[in-house]
This record gives C-alpha cells, structure tokens and sequence, in this order.
C-alpha cells in the first residue's frame, strides 16, 4: 500500500542529505522558523514550496477556509506557540482565489458542520454586503469576499492577546495579508500590514 508515496519518500530524505548532509541533523536539534503561515487546508496551496522555504523555516497552520477563530483551541495554540516560543516576526494569513470553503459560506446549501465552522465568512459577507452587492461578476463577488476574509482573519490574529501580549513586551511582529492565485501561483499582497496595536483600528 502506497509503495509510490514510500519511494517519494526515500528519494526525497537521500536527495536532501546529498545535498546538505547536516540537514536533518540541525532539524533535530532545533526549529528557528521566522514566519508563521495561516493558510487554507486546499491541496492546491502548498505552503513551504509556495515561498521556497525548506522544514524549519515556515510554522504552518492550515485549516478549512483560513480561519483564525478566536475560540479555536487549536489555532490558538498554534499562535501561542510560535508567538511566545518560537517568537515568529511575520504571521501570513494566507487566501486564496477559487476557495470552496469561502464559496460555500455564502451559496446557500447545507453540508453539515463544515456550515458552522465557515459561519465567520458569512459575518464578513453580511458586513460588506453592500460593497459586495455592487460588483456585477459573481466570480469578482467571490475574489473579493475571499480577500475581505482574509483581512477579518488578520485582524483576529491582531487584535488577540498573544500579539496584543507580545507588541507591549517590545517583540518584533507584523500580521499580513495575502491571497494566492491558483490560476498562475502567484502571492498578492493585499497591503493590510499590522506591525502594532495603533494599525488594528485602520483595517477596513
Ligand atoms: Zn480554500
């Protein structure tokens, strides 16, 4: 059973050693990534190869359309971890074009609990309802809902208390937003940066 993927496998770890045969050994030793990435859990965004960063360099959580839900123990943990432990500079939340989950917040159908855990992009749907509604293409609708998605998730990240926490203890740490493009690869940067509490209020 997947004999393909265990060969994969092997050729990658010899391929690695081969070319640096301290590698795996640093790894072992320790983590010192610099950028924690929030990303949606499509297989079509791979994060460490979208930004060439090899293990030990990008912390990364993924999950269902993006989401950094205020009351997810799990990607609270995460952001504490590499907020308070890891002391990460730069967290990217990371969209992208052509997203189902943010697609299926707002078509209407039911699913089941995938329902719940997208609710938070039907509040931003509600929220910008108007700016939504004015745009004739239901594919620009949903390029655009996909982006205001992504600048809510940056704001939770901001104005929760790790990041509030580690801006007042004088920690380097900036929150972006980024929506990536399946159609030809590519990372737009929506310009949302925050690098302190003053930035939090300024988002749209
Ligand atoms: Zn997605």
């Amino acid at each position: 059973m997947l004999d393909e993927l265990k060969t994969n496998n092997r050729n990658w770890a010899a391929g690695k050693v081969a070319a640096d045969p301290g590698f795996f050994q640093r790894l072992v030793d320790q983590q010192a990534p610099k950028y924690l990435w929030i990303g949606c859990s499509d297989s079509r965004v791979p994060a460490n190869e979208i930004v060439g960063l090899d293990p030990g360099e990008l912390f990364v959580h993924r999950n269902v359309a993006n989401l950094a839900p205020p009351q997810d123990a799990n990607y609270l943990s995460v952001l504490q971890f590499s907020v308070e432990v890891l002391k990460v500079e730069h967290i990217l939340v990371v969209g992208h074009y052509g997203c189902g989950g943010v697609a299926a917040a707002v078509d209407g159908k039911r699913r089941g609990l995938i329902d719940h855990w997208v609710h938070p992009i039907r509040e931003v749907h509600h929220d910008h309802k108007h700016e939504l509604d004015a745009l004739a293409d239901e594919g620009a609708r949903l390029d655009r809902l996909i982006e205001l998605n992504v600048i809510r998730q940056v704001k939770n990240v901001a104005s929760d208390v790790f990041v509030q926490d580690a801006w007042a203890r004088g920690q380097t740490l900036n929150v972006h937003g980024w929506v990536y493009s399946l159609a030809n690869g590519l990372v737009t940067d929506l310009n949302v940066t925050v690098t302190g509490p003053d930035d939090v209020d300024k988002l749209p």
